[in-house]
């Protein structure tokens, strides 16, 4: 393919991440948003996002995570710091593992995929991982092959590099809708009335692409997450070695949760069926979710019930109907390529999507954008480690 001149709307990991790859294979590429950046309200950003391969039974994304963990190792050394804190992740079941279950699914991909797991009953648990203690969680496992990132720092370190690379950073200008003629797109229009024009223009804006393209509204829609910090007086109980990042019967319950932060604050969230939330408006975590979380602790983790929150927020996911990315040109807008529907499990992904992205543009094979393509609604469905 010939150098176009491509603009990417959105600076999360999606857009910033092809801006970077597009830019090093010599595209002239602009990249807008309304930042600052990484913008606050992104989900990108944040302290940390858990980085596993364990999906349950689908083989597809576990597959595609395993191969990111060791570019992850890379980007460490590349930046020559760590933003991929190797610690391991601990899958705990409610009950006995059992097939079909996501925790014995998982160990199954993982064992198949050669990963050396290590099995957890409750007395292990216990003697592994001292804070632990409920019982609620007999069964389970943990893979020494995973961990967390640092999303927000990631993202920051990408735009470094794609301003370094010289991709155009419109930092502060926000798309209001598309530039089209005829039937082609031809740039974006900012607030402001400001017109950008681009050969090619790849939309990437996370939660808020069903908003900017409303013929997505079907098929993409913005949920709110509640995400929670605490500050344990004693944070020791709670550092990485002894506390990695855990998703306690995640496929029903949503809980999942990261070590201390060397701050002594330890992040626990829940991943479930989220709340509809306009994007451009106020968001709010629901009254009755602190009620949740302090369920939750009392039984988990005593040690933590009792601690001050130091922050609550409403993270933004852009759920697809099928949970899978949507990576794909717009059959009915030519020239408009949408990179969006993270899902809640996208920043995993964050070495190789930047490359799906690309090749998808440039027309390109590649391993792993078939899940990604255009298409139509069907039997909804969720990411494994979901509860629906
Ligand atoms: C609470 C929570 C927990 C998560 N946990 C994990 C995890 O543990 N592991 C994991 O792998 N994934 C996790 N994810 C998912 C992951 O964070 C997302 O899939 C990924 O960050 C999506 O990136 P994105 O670039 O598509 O969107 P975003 O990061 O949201 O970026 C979209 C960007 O578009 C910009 N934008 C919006 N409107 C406009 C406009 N009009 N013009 C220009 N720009 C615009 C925004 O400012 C923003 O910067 C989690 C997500 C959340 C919310």
């Amino acid at each position: 393919m010939n150098a176009s001149k491509i603009l990417v709307v959105g600076a999360g990991v999606f857009g910033t991440s092809a801006a970077l790859e597009l830019r090093l294979r010599g595209h002239s590429v602009t990249l807008m948003d309304p930042g600052p950046l990484p913008h606050p309200e992104a989900s990108s950003t944040d302290v940390s996002k858990i980085i596993r391969a364990d999906y349950g039974a689908d083989t597809f994304y576990a597959r595609f995570a395993h191969d990111c963990i060791p570019a992850w190792r890379r980007w460490n050394s590349k930046a020559g710091r760590t933003f991929y804190h190797e610690t391991g992740f601990l899958l705990l079941a409610g009950e006995e593992m059992r097939p079909g279950g996501f925790e014995h699914d998982s160990h199954e991909v993982m064992t198949s995929l050669g990963q050396d797991v290590e099995r957890m009953d409750g007395g292990r648990l216990r003697r592994r991982f001292p804070a632990w203690t409920s019982g609620r969680y007999p069964d389970g496992y943990f893979n020494p092959n995973a961990g967390w990132a640092e999303s927000g720092n990631v993202v920051a370190w990408l735009l470094t590099l794609a301003r370094k690379e010289g991709v155009v950073l419109r930092e502060g200008e926000r798309m209001e809708a598309l530039l089209e003629e005829g039937s082609r797109v031809a740039g974006v229009v900012t607030d402001r009335g400001v017109e950008h024009r681009s050969d090619i223009v790849v939309v990437a804006a996370g939660a808020w692409t069903p908003t900017l393209l409303p013929w997505m509204g079907e098929a993409l829609r913005c949920v709110g997450q509640p995400v929670y910090h605490f500050k344990p007086a004693d944070p020791e109980p709670y550092r990485p070695d002894r506390f990695p990042p855990w998703a306690a019967d995640i496929a029903n319950t949503g809980w999942y949760g990261f070590p201390a932060q060397s701050d002594g604050t330890v992040k626990i969230a829940n991943h479930g069926r989220g709340f509809p939330v306009d994007p451009r408006g106020k968001k709010v975590v629901p009254d009755e979710v602190d009620q949740w979380f302090s369920e939750f602790l009392t039984e988990t983790f005593p040690g933590l019930a009792g601690s001050p929150i130091v922050r609550r927020r409403l993270c933004l996911y852009c759920d697809s109907w099928d949970g899978d990315f949507w990576i794909d040109w717009d059959p009915d807008h030519e020239g408009l390529l949408v990179a969006t529907g993270g899902s809640g499990h996208g920043f995993k992904f964050a070495p190789l999507i930047g490359s799906v992205i690309s090749d998808r543009i440039e027309g390109k094979a590649n391993p792993w954008e078939s899940r990604f393509r255009w298409r139509t609604l069907g039997k909804r469905r969720t990411e494994a480690a979901r509860m629906e």
